[in-house]
């Protein structure tokens, strides 16, 4: 088991009490991968301090040095990718090529604002009807954001959020979730390491029931960014609101794929397995219901079975596995559970369904890919979210149907339809109630500089990535002046 330490006050730090939190292995749960150190209330009070008096020095360090920091960090990420896409796949599970792709991810998004921010204007030069009078909208930072994150995407998820933030002059205090807190640690350590000055990121480790007050209640946050369940995410936005602190909230996803009776077929299910199963499905945006045109859904359900049947479960770090296990033992059991529940409401198993016989892999949380037919809209694997492995289908008469079938959810993250009718592709486009629309490409993987983020359940009104991203972490401030006598 390896010990890795927390950054506070740009030091590397162990607990004050000495108290560590072991961090599991989802692949082996024989013995702890990592520990972290488990802070204390007034140890998470001190990363506030810190963050605070960081702000005060990098909300007034140039741009480009703010830039040319962000550079360092991601040249780090890409040099040392091999490792910490060794220990990503570790605490989360993914496999070695995802986690791979994640790390080299992370430090796009690290160039991205690093380039936006250095080298774009910070404001803009507003017409103004008194003479001689110049005026202009200028953006701020503005102040200590607090950074809450899920285990899913332990990199990509707080690279997305820190690298804007930082950008833009803000401090960050960071909160990891408690499953993957490793990866976190590996970009707050290459912020470090190229320069970030201290303070100016704080990342806490430690039990959120012991820790929660500290975290949450400190009178300087000026803004916080969640990425996690709706659980969690609609009770901090409702604190937060009533504290007249900006919440952005990127929550929970219930992603439909429509297959039209004029697809690619063989195309439509290659694309759909991938969009159900990469990261054993446990991405906001991963699809896991699939609307089919009943005229093709006989033989578009044969090639998607003959598309899951190649993805071969194992160990994240050995060649060739397709999938990786589950997260953790609690959520396995919730994604068994699912369908479970959906089998006892006379779901019939297409593929998968169980865990795998291979006795290798008896240690660690692992689900096969599942496909369930005979499933209507009243089941709950075809509302709730599962966050596995699991796709459900469901056959429709007309395009219209398969429109009302998408929109018939609380969640409104991401879509995507398959067909070759360029009318049916705008229409799906304007009329799906979803942040993310994709035509014949899989509903998750979107670029950084692509706006994201859901609506309904699934969101708040902040985007995240591209420019849009930095509308929540400024704040505009507009200035008249005066230069006539
Ligand atoms: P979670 O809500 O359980 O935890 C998210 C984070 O909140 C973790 O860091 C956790 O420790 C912290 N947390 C939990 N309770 C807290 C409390 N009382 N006070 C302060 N912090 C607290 O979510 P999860 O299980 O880690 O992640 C899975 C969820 O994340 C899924 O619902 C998934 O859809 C969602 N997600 C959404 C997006 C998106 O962009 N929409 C992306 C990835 C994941």
């Amino acid at each position: 088991m390896r010990s890795v330490e927390t950054l506070v006050g740009g030091e590397w730090v162990a607990a004050g009490s000495g108290e560590w939190i072991d961090v599991q292995n989802p692949a082996d749960l024989r013995t702890p991968a990592f520990r972290v150190p488990a802070l204390a209330p007034d140890e998470v009070t001190r990363a506030y301090d810190h963050a605070e008096r960081g702000f005060a020095g990098w909300r007034r360090t140039n741009p480009l040095a703010r830039a040319a920091v962000l550079t360092g960090a991601s040249a780090l990420l890409r040099e040392r990718a091999g490792a910490i896409a060794e220990d990503i796949a570790t605490e989360n599970g993914k496999t070695r090529a995802e986690a791979h792709g994640e790390t080299l991810k992370a430090a796009d998004f690290l160039e991205y604002y690093a380039l936006l921010v250095g080298r774009g204007g910070y404001g803009t030069l507003l017409n103004d009807v008194r003479p001689d009078t110049r005026t202009s909208a200028q953006q701020e930072p503005i102040g200590v954001v607090l950074a809450v994150t899920p285990w899913n995407d332990p990199l990509i998820t707080p690279a997305r959020k820190l690298a804007p933030a930082l950008a833009a002059g803000n401090a960050v205090v960071l909160k990891p979730a408690g499953e993957t807190p490793v990866s976190g640690l590996h970009l707050a350590r290459a912020l470090h390491d190229a320069g970030l000055p201290a303070g100016v990121l704080g990342v806490v480790t430690g039990r959120t029931a012991r820790i929660g007050s500290a975290l949450l209640g400190d009178a300087r946050i000026a803004a916080v960014t969640f990425t996690g369940s709706n659980e969690v995410g609609d009770r901090l936005r409702t604190e937060f609101a009533a504290r007249n602190i900006r919440f952005q909230g990127e929550l929970g996803g219930k992603n439909a794929s429509v297959v039209l009776a004029d697809a690619d077929l063989p195309k439509a299910a290659r694309t759909v397995a991938a969009a159900s199963f990469g990261q054993a499905g446990q991405r906001c945006t991963a699809t896991s219901r699939v609307v089919v045109e009943r005229s093709v859904a006989e033989e578009f359900t044969r090639l998607l079975l003959a598309e899951v049947a190649r993805i071969e479960p194992g160990a994240p770090l050995a060649a060739g596995t397709g999938m990786g296990p589950l997260a953790s033992p609690r959520h396995r059991d919730g994604v068994l559970g699912h369908i479970e529940g959906a089998v006892k409401r006379g779901a019939t198993v297409l593929a998968g369904g169980d865990v795998p016989a291979d006795g290798d892999l008896a240690h660690g949380c692992y689900v096969r890919p599942t496909v369930l037919g005979d499933v209507t809209a009243d089941f709950a694997v075809w509302r709730e979210e599962v966050f596995g492995p699991v796709v459900a289908l469901c056959a429709v008469d007309s395009f219209e149907e398969a429109v009302a079938a998408v929109n018939d959810s609380g969640f409104g993250l991401a879509a995507a339809v398959f067909t070759q009718d360029l009318t049916a592709a705008h229409r799906f486009a304007d009329e799906a109630e979803c942040g993310q629309i994709a035509v014949n490409l899989t509903t998750p993987g979107w670029d950084v500089h692509h706006p994201f983020g859901g609506f309904h359940a699934s969101g708040s009104p902040f985007k995240e990535q591209g420019t849009e991203a930095l509308h929540f972490y400024t704040r505009v401030k507009t200035v008249a002046i005066h230069y006539g006598a």
